[in-house]
């Protein structure tokens, strides 16, 4: 079964089997870029809880990887922001202004840089990530069309300091489980899996599930900088869990395609 702990278990001995390093976002920011580096992302769009258990699966192999939490969730968020801080994880922000706000720009700063200080109560947060809102009208990085993220003390975002063209260029690659497979461009509203795709296609090698993500990392000829990001409510031991998620993700991406295409 893919999607489950021991398949994220697999996929992380294959990475270091491959001969990967892991560090964080952040410390990708300041420079830990030689060799072969790999960046655990996580995107916490709901259910935060069960973050715990990728977060503990990844300490018990000494790894360290980059969460971001998104605004609003607060009371729930508290204990396990502070257990995954604890775990020694990086924590980041998962921002969603301009959607919240529907574009009012003065609204999403304040608001923003509001987010910071709480979560900074919890980590000294210096990397951010946009959330792709797919059902809204406004791209949450426009935000920075008009602000300058670096003056709030972040040093990275994904979108603008990872997924270059140049970086593209140099042959970093980028996976993403959204849409619950790793080759759901065509389910994406904003965060394309466009690097994964290129190389795909380049190396004749068709990713789809981790197992096949697996398989490629076991043939070595994965490049030298890798971001993986994963949703950890995907990944459960949990069978109605697993079951709900399949289900809800399969109608979720019959939505997108239709929103995509009258769009
Ligand atoms: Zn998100």
């Amino acid at each position: 079964m893919d999607f489950t702990l021991n398949t994220y278990r697999k996929l992380l001995s294959a990475l270091r089997n491959a001969g990967y390093v892991f560090v964080t976002f952040e410390e990708w920011c300041e420079g830990k870029k030689d060799g072969k580096i790999v960046i655990l992302r996580h995107d916490i769009d709901r259910n935060a809880n069960r973050s715990q258990a990728i977060a503990n699966i990844e300490k018990e192999q000494g790894i360290k990887s980059t969460y971001y939490f998104r605004a609003g969730k607060a009371e729930e968020q508290t204990d396990i922001i502070r257990k995954i801080v604890a775990l020694g994880h990086e924590v980041g922000y998962h921002y969603d202004e301009l959607s919240i706000f529907k574009g009012d720009y003065s609204k999403s700063i304040a608001h923003f840089q509001s987010q910071l200080i709480y979560f900074r109560q919890f980590y000294p947060v210096r990397t951010i990530c946009m959330h792709g809102s797919p059902a809204s009208k406004y791209d949450n990085r426009d935000l920075w069309k008009k602000f300058d993220y670096h003056d709030s003390g972040i040093i990275g975002e994904p979108y603008f300091d990872f997924l270059t063209p140049e970086n593209l260029n140099k042959g970093m690659l980028y996976f993403t489980d959204t849409a619950r497979m790793w080759d759901g461009g065509k389910y994406n509203v904003r965060d394309k899996a466009f690097i994964a795709e290129k190389t795909s296609t380049q190396n004749k090698v068709h990713i789809h599930s981790t197992f096949d993500l697996i398989n490629w990392l076991e043939k070595n000829d994965a490049p030298n900088t890798i971001m993986i990001t994963s949703h950890p409510q995907r990944w459960t031991d949990n069978l109605f869990d697993w079951l709900v998620e399949l289900i809800s993700q399969s109608l979720k991406n019959k939505l997108k395609r239709l929103f995509l295409i009258s769009h």
